[in-house]
């Protein structure tokens, strides 16, 4: 994903102009999430009667379970269908406040009044990026990332302070720090940032006064034991945002049911937010977010479960190809395997967004790649893709053979 520079010139022309049919600064400086290009360009080549396998996209292909949906279904049919309190009603921020600590330790109390209620995950970063970052002010992400960190950074007129791994955010981190973003696990590459080094980072964000944005939004799905969070560490509930959504455990992608958990002033900033934008999460989304919760758990475990027999798969799939290196993930849904070995001279792909869409158009196979989750660093010369295998073993099979043949070909 490239961010679009703020062009300072073309902006003052912006005002000066007064043209009412241009668009406002900011829509300069605010990014996207690419990985809804591919899926446009996907549509496309579909109705177009293309047969794609698409692995582009972060979206369980499971169904919500049933008990969330009666939830929902019940509540409508109860009349919760008017506004609500925009900080979320109070029994689905008191269900969050006890959800929370079940899933990661937490030091400290965790009341309603740490929580907002937010359509999605996604809301709380850029809400909560705008609540607390000023012009110029320095924000260390991730970098491959979710793209929409640097679009909020970007948007805040802060200065975003890309970061490609946990060693060389612990040196990043100075007193004009003024946030660290947390990823873990992490999209693109699935991995997890270690308890010592969540230690460290903790002590380093009190030691120059950070804020710290931990995105959880994966937690649940681990291959591994116990997810580790920074809230654990003493001190740290009070100057951590907290991201986390049902999107991704609970397959609600399309309900837009998340939440913040922070200090009160954060939560009440987010609010505020939202009183100015969508105004509230639509109560019956509330009930069935509080059902699942509250329900049985299984249905996460043996989505889990599926997930883990897919990431074998697929990294047992891809590893048998020349050319392609796929480490194996503790969590989320994601494989990011190195893909450098396939481009550049005397290879048949310049690079890996050159392979991606040779992928689509010519392999009938959707993938990203690493220009969708930030722009490479000057000393970055691996090329990477990022495969979702939140979709069939039978696609994983039919899409990673079809990659094999294509490249064969080549
Ligand atoms: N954070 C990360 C790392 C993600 O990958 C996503 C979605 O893909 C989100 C946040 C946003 O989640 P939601 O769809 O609930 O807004």
């Amino acid at each position: 994903m490239e961010v679009k520079k703020l062009d300072y010139k073309k902006t003052e022309k912006v005002f000066n102009a007064n043209n009412k049919n241009t668009l406002a600064p900011i829509m300069h400086r605010l990014g996207g999430e690419t990985a809804f290009e591919v899926s446009r360009e996907v549509e496309k080549l579909k109705l177009q009667g293309k047969d794609i396998i698409e692995m582009h996209i972060g979206q369980p292909d499971f169904n919500t379970p049933e008990h969330i949906i009666d939830a929902a279904i019940e509540s409508l049919y109860n009349g919760d269908t008017g506004y609500t309190p925009s900080h979320g009603i109070m029994e689905c921020r008191e269900a969050v406040a006890e959800f929370i600590p079940k899933y990661r330790k937490v030091d400290g109390d965790i009341g309603p009044e740490n929580v907002v209620i937010t359509p999605g995950g996604k809301p709380v970063i850029f809400f909560g990026i705008f609540s607390t970052i000023g012009k110029g002010e320095e924000v260390l992400y991730p970098n491959p990332g979710y793209p929409i960190y640097i679009s909020a950074i970007n948007a805040a007129e802060g200065r975003g302070i890309p970061y490609n791994s946990v060693e060389e955010l612990k040196k990043r981190i100075n007193n004009k720090t003024r946030m660290i973003i947390l990823n873990s696990p992490h999209n693109p590459t699935g991995e997890i940032i270690e308890k010592d080094d969540l230690e460290e980072i903790a002590g380093l964000s009190q030691k120059h006064n950070s804020l710290v944005m931990s995105d959880e939004v994966y937690s649940r799905i681990i291959y591994r034991d116990g997810f580790e969070s920074v809230l654990q560490f003493s001190g740290m509930l009070e100057r951590t945002i907290l991201v986390d959504c049902h999107s991704k455990a609970y397959a609600m992608t399309g309900w837009r049911f998340g939440f913040g958990v922070a200090s009160p002033k954060y939560t009440d900033a987010i609010s505020e937010w939202m009183v100015n934008t969508s105004a509230c999460v639509p109560g019956f989304i509330q009930k069935a977010g509080i059902a699942a919760m509250k329900g049985d758990q299984s249905c996460v475990y043996s989505m889990v479960d599926k997930f883990r027999k897919r990431r074998d798969l697929i990294v047992s799939e891809l590893n048998k190809i020349d050319g392609i290196f796929c480490p194996e993930p503790d969590g989320a849904f994601y494989v990011f395997p190195d893909v450098t070995e396939l481009c550049g001279e005397g290879n048949p792909f310049e690079d890996a967004s050159d392979l991606r869409k040779k992928l689509l158009y010519e392999a009938g196979v959707s993938v990203l790649a690493r220009e969708h989750f930030g722009s490479k660093g000057p000393n970055e010369e691996n090329e990477f893709i990022r495969f979702s295998y939140a979709t069939s073993e039978e696609n994983i099979l039919e899409g990673v053979g079809r990659i094999r043949n294509y490249l064969n070909r080549q």
